[in-house]
């Protein structure tokens, strides 16, 4: 009764997979991720994890499972329990209603329910991942760079992933899964779409394998023509493949699908059976063999392939559906033989006898890959690909149209074109779209994921050791000259605003491209640092658009990006500094500073200026006090009022309290800024004794006034 719906509609809805050999589980790649972090180098010649096994007592029933809701849970448990053993027999009754004979809807309901619960509580198999192709270069080094570490080919149609920090490379087919398969970042398959092919890294394949990438251009052909209703025409291009590599199996695979479309099983079944044998741990030959068989009509070769299918990949639904269709025809009309007449009831008795020889079947499929697994596990390495370019091709590659130098920590936008990750945002800043294709990379932007290419900056490791260790020298003067904080004279940049106090909260919402690159630099650097002094043209400083001293502020938080490109900033202030000279920098003003020091109290001092640091601050405290009302914003702004300091301690910048109290002052119109000058801390505290004592009186006229 199921056959009408026709063995082929099933394996077309799988043509879009059919490109790369990626049908490994989820599972399986990412335990492979795992332990290739942990191990990770470039000289890594093979890697053979072994498959996860998570706990089945973990595992909890499939959501749908109609016919078996009225059973109790005892026989669910049963049910469960037989499966892990490996008792697919038992199991299966277990999921018959009572009596000798069904229905055949109920019949095929219980075949659902069986095939639901098999995929989930039989036991998995330990495998050996997918190996992946070695290369030697220059000599003897044999290192494992290009292979997607998804499927194990080298990387067809390269796809660098928005990863957070160090972005990962993989075949565009295998990253359809929804995340990073080495970092395991969630990539939905959507934002990819208008992910364009990394041009630096497929270039450098073209030069590296120029015939794996001829063939792969005739796969893709093969593809395209299929999905187009061109079955003979993508024959044709497999072929022309095949005549090139007589060993890819993924290209059998394709052509064995293709040969199944043209209504030609037995050449179908061929090609998926050359498949099979190349790649004998891979569940997507056995999908076509099982769907070639099919046709030929052979229900149990095709329920033999199907099964392994399962055995090796679990989450194969287009295989799930086969097995439900075939293990009806199997236990319903084993005993009639093929030119039997419809049977409609089915009956027990025939059901058991067929049960034991699935049974069997089963348990010989899952020692049959066992071995395969133990056989494959044993070869060490597939062969070692050479490869022959010369370092000026490599250079000429991996150049950074930017700066022309070669690419370090290479940033990839949507855009495909890869750039220096500093050089890159240096431009974004200005104006936000790609320096080479004029590309709108705003969302990009907003996106704040710029992880790097792994691959990219390997590669120059690997072809131009001596370019890249100056290259590494180069970037690191870079970041050192760009913030700094010592007490020796540094440069800084500098940030023109206003006055800023240390250890007092400081938000910033910055919409100028200049300092927005200034944040950047400052985050990017690791230090998180920038100076800012206030902003007095022709005031004081004789014409210098800043003031002769500042403060250092130090990113506390991540920096907010929104879509408009303004970025939201929380700082907090740090050491005081005085100018020396003053530059500029990519836009921006930058000084060479001085860190400014109190003198130390003198012992002698030590009591007089703590009764000073009593008096002064319980003024300040009850004026805090008295205004609490109106001083909410303060405290939003620049915090709590902080606790009076112990000055037997010396500290570079003393008390923080004055600092704050300083900020709340000037926010209310007092000049206040030459107290960030001053060393001396009794000096700073009196200065603030005048101020806080009128505050204080004019509260209490204010205060009768109200009262009168
Ligand atoms: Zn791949
Ligand atoms: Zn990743
Ligand atoms: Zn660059
Ligand atoms: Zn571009």
């Amino acid at each position: 009764m199921t056959e009408e719906k026709g063995g082929t509609s099933a394996f077309a809805a799988d043509v879009t997979n059919s490109e790369t050999g990626s049908s490994r589980s989820a599972t399986c790649s990412a335990s492979e991720a795992r332990s290739h972090r942990a191990a990770d180098r470039v000289t890594e010649i093979e890697r053979t994890v072994k498959t996860s096994i998570p706990n089945p007592y973990m595992l909890a029933f499939p959501a749908s499972f109609s016919t078996m809701d009225s059973r109790s849970s005892v026989t669910k448990l049963e049910l469960k329990r037989l499966l892990m053993m490996g008792n697919v027999k038992d199991a299966f009754l277990l999921t018959l209603p009572d009596g000798d004979v069904f229905s055949e809807s109920v019949f095929e309901d219980a075949i659902e329910n069986f095939v639901r619960c098999f995929v989930i509580f039989y036991p998995r198999l330990d495998l050996p991942t997918l190996k992946s192709v070695p290369i030697a270069v220059s000599g003897d080094a044999v290192v494992d760079l290009f292979s997607c570490r998804a499927c194990g080919k080298i990387v067809e149609d390269p796809l660098t992933l928005p990863c957070p920090e160090v972005s990962h490379t993989v075949c565009r087919g295998c990253a359809a899964a929804g995340s990073c398969p080495v970092c395991e970042h969630r990539v939905p398959a959507t934002s990819l779409s208008d992910r364009k092919t990394t041009f630096a890294i497929q270039r450098l394949l073209e030069a590296l394998f120029p015939e794996q990438m001829a063939i792969y251009g005739m796969r893709k052909d093969g593809n395209r023509l299929l999905k187009a209703g061109d079955f003979a025409g993508a024959v044709d291009k497999y072929s022309a493949a095949l005549e090139k590599d007589g060993k890819d199996a993924v290209l059998f695979s394709n052509r064995s699908h293709a040969f199944l479309l043209l209504k030609e099983p037995t050449r179908a079944l061929a090609d998926a059976a050359q498949a099979v044998s190349l790649e004998p741990l891979w569940a997507k030959a056995y999908f076509r063999k099982a769907g070639a068989l099919f046709e030929t009509g052979d229900i149990v070769g095709s329920l033999n392939s199907v099964v392994r299918v399962l055995l090796i990949d679990r989450d194969v639904q287009a295989a799930r559906d086969l097995l439900v269709k075939l293990l009806f025809k199997f236990l319903h009309s084993s005993g009639g033989g093929a030119g039997a007449p419809a049977v409609e009831a089915v009956r027990l008795s025939e059901v058991t006898v067929a049960l034991d020889r699935f049974g069997e079947l089963v348990e010989q499929c899952r020692r049959s890959l066992q071995d395969l697994g133990a056989i494959e596990r044993s070869v060490v390495t597939k062969l070692v690909v050479r490869v022959d370019i010369s370092s000026e091709k490599v250079e000429e590659l991996l150049t950074c149209t930017l700066c022309y130098r070669i690419l370090y920590q290479a940033v990839t936008p949507d855009c495909g074109h890869s750039f220096c990750k500093t050089c890159l945002h240096r431009v974004l800043d200005f104006k936000p779209r790609c320096p080479e294709c004029r590309q709108d990379l705003s969302s990009f932007l907003a996106t704040r994921i710029f992880g790097w290419s792994e691959m990219i900056d390997k590669c120059s490791m690997l072809f131009l050791p001596q370019r890249y260790e100056e290259r590494i020298r180069e970037h690191a003067a870079e970041i050192r000259s760009l913030t700094a904080l010592s007490d020796d004279e540094v440069e800084v940049a500098i940030f023109v605003l206003t006055t800023v106090w240390p250890g007092i909260p400081f938000f910033l919402n910055v919409f100028e491209p200049r300092y927005r690159l200034m944040i950047r630099q400052a985050t990017e650097s690791g230090s998180n640092l920038f100076g800012m002094c206030e902003y007095t043209e022709n005031r004081l400083t004789g014409g210098a658009p800043f003031a002769g001293v500042g403060t250092m502020l130090k990113i506390t938080q991540e920096v907010e990006y929104s879509e408009d490109g303004r970025c939201f900033v929380q700082t907090i202030g740090q050491r005081r500094f005085t100018v020396l000279s003053r530059g500029m920098r990519d836009g921006y003003h930058t000084a060479k500073v001085k860190f400014i020091k109190d003198s130390p109290i003198a012992a002698e001092r030590l009591s007089a200026a703590i009764a000073l640091q009593d008096e002064i601050y319980s003024k300040v405290h009850a004026w805090v006090h008295l205004r609490q009302h109106d001083m909410r914003t303060f405290f939003e702004h620049y915090g709590p009022f902080p606790d009076k300091a112990d000055l037997t301690v010396y500290t570079v910048d003393g008390p923080t309290w004055i600092w704050w109290t300083a900020a709340v002052a000037s926010t209310l119109g007092v000049q206040t800024a030459d107290t960030l000058a001053e060393t001396n801390v009794e000096t700073r505290i009196r200065y603030f004794d005048d101020f806080v004592t009128s505050e204080i009186i004019l509260h209490r006229i204010n205060a009768l006034h109200d009262f009168a």
